[in-house]
């Protein structure tokens, strides 16, 4: 029997390469998406196609609206617009405390399946403001995910693996193309509408990637 990891699958870019690399190391997939009322809600459409592409066995949608009650975020918050350019410090984009939540329900459903890996495509290098996003959260969350478990204390500890931790853009779309990572399936829009619109912060790092890996991107732009 095959190894099992539990993905954080979102249906962007990252969480996408998440998927190859991970079955590239071994595991059978079981891809975890939350929905909490993203702007990008587009996103979770995409990760059901992405789910069915590499024929999973499971794929576990998670309501999290709670998450768009309590804003905070311009991604959840209608109100805070979503900036075009990079910003200073910590990106109105940052929703409140989402990995630490995500990885929390991951780990759980990982205990329950017997995975031993929980994968999430967060880059310390892109998004460097993200305080969630940063090694030394990961490395914490995981201690604590085994400190809190059954599977922790009984010696079966699950591992969170980021491998596109420090990757850039450009890195991470390079190691996604060797493994044949389907991006014509994945959306990274901001504004969540059929085409993407090429002008958030998060198309346009999309965008350079691509560029610099020297890549077309395989998805459509308005403009
Ligand atoms: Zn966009």
């Amino acid at each position: 029997m095959n190894k099992k990891a539990v993905i954080v699958l979102s249906g962007g870019l990252d969480s996408t390469t998440c998927m190859g690399i991970a079955k590239s190391e071994g595991y059978d997939l079981f891809p975890i998406t939350f929905h909490y009322g993203q702007r990008h809600n587009r996103e979770v459409q995409q990760a059901i196609e992405v789910a069915r592409h590499y024929e999973v066995a499971d794929h576990r949608i998670v309501d999290l609206t709670f998450l768009k009650d309590i804003g905070g975020s311009a991604l959840t918050d209608e109100t805070v617009d979503v900036p075009t350019e990079a910003e200073e410090g910590i990106p109105v984009t940052y929703v409140p405390a989402r990995n630490m939540i995500f990885l929390a329900l991951a780990s759980a459903y990982a205990e329950v399946i017997g995975a031993t890996a929980v994968y999430t495509g967060v880059s310390a290098v892109d998004y460097s403001g993200y305080p969630d996003c940063r090694p030394e959260f990961i490395h914490s969350m995981e201690e604590t995910i085994n400190l809190a478990t059954k599977a922790g204390v009984t010696g079966q500890n699950i591992q969170v693996k980021t491998p596109l931790i420090n990757l850039s853009k450009k890195e991470t779309i390079e190691a996604g193309l060797l493994l044949n990572v389907p991006y014509e399936l994945t959306t990274s829009c901001y504004n969540g509408k059929e085409t993407a619109c090429g002008q958030c912060d998060s198309c346009q790092l999309r965008l350079k990637g691509f560029k610099e890996a020297g890549s077309a991107d395989p998805i459509a732009y308005e403009n």
